[in-house]
């Protein structure tokens, strides 16, 4: 028989992640507890092995996600990280999705948009890096920041970002339709934290090329920042792509949580592994005399 991935959730958490994170009418920004761990009763020390326990099984239905495209199946994840710098979200990408198939994974940035980006609409880059059948897409950043950096930094009038929040609900509406569950992250840290990990940008050699010298003179924006994150939770979480508030002062809690969202969005799709369209036993006769 086939392997099945054993998507149950485990012993440590008292509820699946998605109904304690996912974003409630309501919510305050401000108000998040960023060092908080909701759901989970085990310690960091219990999550090391649970990680690589559930990197497993993410790996196996990520695979299976992947194999069922070839046999025609059309659906495909969304993965959105969306935080503030150090939140967290190259970890997620390396650490969480990097337990995956590469065949099947999609990753795409998104930084200040280039000379030719912003020729476009802003939504041009984010439609050619959306993830094709049976993928799982990461945005590392996305069509979010057209509504928080540009809103923040006054890119464009605020007429115009103001349109973004129902043409962004728009757009994932048609991705949705187009069979995509997407799985929106919005992660947050400290003042205090970040202050902590940009330290230790400047302090290791292996860390400066994380360091832009402007995510300091971003800290000054933080209280606009919280705004503008007010605004995207409140306005784009909708029934059918909902937001889940990460709090990422821990990163072992944000990486098992993010792990658990994607396992759970993966066994909603009740995957299996695909036939075979040949006659195995026939195919096994021809094999031995080859
Ligand atoms: P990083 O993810 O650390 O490489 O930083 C990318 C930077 O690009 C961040 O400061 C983002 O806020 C910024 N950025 C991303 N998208 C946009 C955009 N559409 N308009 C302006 N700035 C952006
Ligand atoms: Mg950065």
């Amino acid at each position: 028989m086939a392997r099945t991935p054993d998507a149950d959730l485990p012993s440590l958490w008292t509820h699946e992640p998605h109904d304690l994170l996912e974003f409630r009418a309501g919510t305050a920004v401000a108000d998040i507890e960023t060092a908080s761990t909701p759901g989970f009763t085990g310690k960091k020390k219990d999550s090391g092995d649970l990680q690589d326990e559930r990197n497993e099984v993410f790996a196996d239905l990520q695979e299976m996600l992947y194999a069922g495209s070839r046999a025609g199946d059309t659906r495909k994840i969304l993965l959105v990280l969306q935080g503030m710098d150090t939140a967290g979200k190259g970890g997620i990408v390396k650490h969480v999705v990097g337990a995956g198939n590469p065949q099947g994974i999609r990753y795409s940035s998104f930084g200040k948009p280039t000379e030719e980006e912003l020729a476009h609409d802003y939504l041009w880059r984010i439609r050619k890096a959306l993830p094709p059948a049976g993928h799982i897409g990461v945005f590392d950043r996305s069509h979010y920041e057209d509504v928080l950096a540009v809103r923040v930094h006054d890119l464009v009038p605020p007429e115009v970002w103001g349109r973004r929040y129902d043409e962004i609900n728009a757009f994932e509406r048609e991705l949705v339709d187009d069979g995509t569950t997407i799985v929106k992250c919005a992660m947050f840290v400290s003042l205090d934290e970040q202050k902590k990990r940009l330290a230790k940008r400047l302090r290791r050699p292996d860390k400066f090329w994380k360091f832009n010298p402007a995510d300091i003179d971003e800290r000054e924006l933080w209280p606009k920042y919280q705004e503008a994150y007010q605004a995207v939770l409140d306005r784009t979480s909708t029934e059918y792509a909902p937001w889940h508030v990460i709090p990422c002062d821990r990163k072992w809690y944000s990486r098992l949580a993010i792990t658990e969202l994607l396992i759970e969005a993966l066994d909603g799709l009740d995957l299996a592994w695909p036939p075979p369209d040949f006659d195995v036993k026939a195919e096994k006769r021809r094999l031995k005399t080859a």
